[in-house]
């Protein structure tokens, strides 16, 4: 299929205003208020596996970018796609693979209100290259950052911790997790090719939060450069991090919870709460069935960095604190 038809048949459904059908140079956007503007890029044999279904490397592209905008406190408008199709697996990324990576964006656009712009369509040798670049609209006066964490704050994380990387081993090695149940293995291997960002989170937060930042990278390390952004001394404690049910039936020691917090690809967001309002936070979230968890707290401003202690209150060190790049 040449690049014209393919943008005609599989890209053009998902356009919104501004996108000039797809038949002029550039698209076009009215802005008044601050963009919040994000670009991702997933690359096949790094970010995914050739051979994962079309809706999983969807929602894997979609997803990554509103964990950001979430985590920014804002809201996702519009976004453009640029995506390399590899010539030496045009078997995999056939028209039945186009049409069922379109519908997938096409469904989380509509969940979230949100649609596509425009974009680049070209060809690779071996890789399938997606890139995104997503725009959003700040929910409050100002957005949330990385940089803006004080002393007297608590330390809180959305969702669960550890399943995206617990479901990547499993891809990796299932031998190794003959003792897990199925309804387990299933529920993390599905946390790898679906992430689940609390995109409904962003709207709540910006009434309560100092800073915010996604995990993608590993709680461990991602909290860290919020507190040494904002030149705080940040702690935590290990036992206080939230495992699901299928993550808690395999981590047998500190070591396999350090794991979990250093793997990555969790798309939940961590952020710090002023003490005087955490006790509020915690109970609306409670009544609305949220998912977040305190982890630690954030005290004193001398020295910068994390601080992560075990059950016992022992001081622990990890040499890979998360995913490098
Ligand atoms: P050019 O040759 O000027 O780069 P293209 O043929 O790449 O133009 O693009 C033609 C139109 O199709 C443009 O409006 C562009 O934004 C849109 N487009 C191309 N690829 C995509 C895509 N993957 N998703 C959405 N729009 C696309
Ligand atoms: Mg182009």
């Amino acid at each position: 299929m040449q690049e014209f038809d393919i943008i005609n048949k599989y890209f053009k459904p998902l356009i919104g205003k501004g996108a000039l059908d797809l038949i002029d140079d550039c698209a076009i956007v009215q802005v008044k208020d601050n963009l919040i503007i994000n670009t991702d890029t997933i690359v096949s044999n790094q970010h995914f596996f050739l051979e994962d279904p079309a809706p999983s490397i969807a929602t894997k592209i979609l997803m990554v970018n509103l964990s950001d905008i979430t985590a920014m406190g804002a809201k996702p408008l519009y976004y453009s796609l640029s995506i390399s199709l590899p010539k030496n697996h045009h078997n995999l990324y056939n028209e039945q693979w186009l049409s069922e990576f379109a519908d997938t964006l096409k469904k989380i656009q509509e969940l979230h209100n949100f649609y596509l712009i425009g974009g680049d369509t070209t060809t690779s040798n071996n890789d399938l290259v997606i890139s995104v670049t997503m725009f959003g609209k700040q929910y409050a006066s100002k957005p949330l950052l990385k940089s803006t964490a004080q002393v007297n704050e608590d330390v809180f994380v959305s969702g669960t911790i550890g399943d995206s990387y617990w479901g990547l081993q499993i891809l990796k090695n299932d031998e190794k997790f003959r003792f897990l149940s199925k309804e387990h293995k299933d529920f993390l291997i599905n946390s790898y090719h679906y992430p689940k960002p609390p995109i409904h989170l962003a709207k709540l937060l910006v009434n309560y939060v100092s800073s915010c930042t996604d995990v993608s990278d590993g709680l461990w390390v991602d909290l860290e450069k919020l507190c040494n952004y904002s030149k705080v001394l940040g702690h935590i404690n290990l036992a206080d991090v939230p495992l699901s049910k299928a993550v808690q039936e395999i981590v047998k020691n500190e070591e396999d919870i350090i794991k979990s917090i250093t793997g990555g690809d969790d798309y939940q967001l961590i952020f710090t709460i002023p003490k005087s309002k955490s006790v509020n936070f915690q109970k609306y979230c409670k009544e609305h069935c949220l998912e977040v968890s305190k982890i630690g707290h954030i005290d004193n401003n001398n020295t910068h960095g994390l601080i992560v202690k075990n059950a016992k209150g022992e001081i622990l060190s990890c040499t890979t604190k998360g995913f490098v790049h």
